[in-house]
């Protein structure tokens, strides 16, 4: 992969990466799509990180179909799929990680301890490995997100950073690879999330203010659905993460509930 890379960008070719977990949905080829607009190379990763699923998570029954995943890319006119091994990116003796200081600890990295230690791992890897001019990554990870460009700034990786809108499904459930493992009960379960950030900016637009107030209302929406279980819903700065009780700018409403076994999240900018 390093030697094709260094190869296209010695020709002046402009690499753009878009790190995937596989198992293709819309939201990857919205992220694929904008990539190929990008530059000249497209170059997707199809890597399930270990480093990022905690012990209970679930990585070995993560999905995967890589055969669908090369012919979907196909499709798109991805230029390279890399899908490297495990023990290619984690050898045995691997022990460097990167950790942020601030950013995780918040929303998804209070339950998920380690998760964005080994998300900003692989990417430095995934980014030192291709060397991409630009990245790709979606909205629906916000947090993921945020962390990718202050680590980009902070280790001066020369990589332009652009972010996709989530796609979601015609109810407004975001596409994840995780939906799939949702019964037919649950996936109605599921609209909850969307449904409850939608009723939050409702309530934004018709004078609410407080964050609390908001939380409240739609936790309530949110439980009336069977097998739900809100592991956080956060109204806070969308730059620092940090809590918000008055919404008087752009807010960030993010939430993760578990349905079922599934844990799903989404967010919303808010704007009174
Ligand atoms: P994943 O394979 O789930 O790790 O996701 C790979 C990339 O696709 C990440 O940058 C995600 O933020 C992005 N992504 C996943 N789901 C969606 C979606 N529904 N809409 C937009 N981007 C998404």
């Amino acid at each position: 992969m390093r030697e094709h890379a260094d190869k296209l960008r010695r020709e002046g070719k402009t690499l753009v990466l878009v790190p995937t977990m596989g198992y293709f949905h819309n939201g990857h080829i919205s992220l694929i799509r904008k990539g190929r607009s990008s530059g000249d190379e497209l170059i997707v990763s199809v890597f399930v990180n270990p480093s990022q699923f905690g012990p209970e998570d679930d990585y070995e029954k993560y999905p995967r179909d890589l055969h669908r995943d090369l012919d979907l890319a196909e499709k798109e006119k991805v230029d390279c799929i890399f899908a490297p091994e495990r023990k290619e990116i984690y050898s045995e003796t691997f022990q460097t990680y990167v950790s942020l200081e601030k950013l995780p600890n918040h929303l998804c990295g209070l339950s998920r301890p380690s998760h964005f230690r080994g998300v900003a791992t692989v990417i430095s890897k995934l980014f030192n490995i291709v060397r991409p001019h630009i990245a790709i990554f979606g909205q629906k990870d916000y947090q993921q997100l945020l962390i990718i460009r202050r680590m980009v700034m902070d280790l001066n990786f020369n990589i332009k950073i652009v972010d996709v809108p989530t796609v979601r499904e015609r109810d407004g459930l975001a596409m994840s690879s995780r939906n799939t493992y949702l019964t037919p009960q649950q996936r109605n379960s599921a609209r909850s999330l969307y449904q409850s950030l939608k009723i939050a900016q409702e309530l934004v637009k018709g004078e609410t203010r407080d964050a609390d107030k908001i939380i409240s209302v739609t936790k309530k929406s949110i439980l009336k659905y069977p097998e739900t279980l809100i592991d956080y819903i956060t109204i806070c700065d969308p730059d620092t993460l940090e809590r918000v009780e008055t919404i008087d700018g752009p807010t960030l409403m993010a939430l993760a509930v578990h349905v079922g076994e599934t844990r799903l999240i989404d967010n919303m900018i808010l704007k009174p």
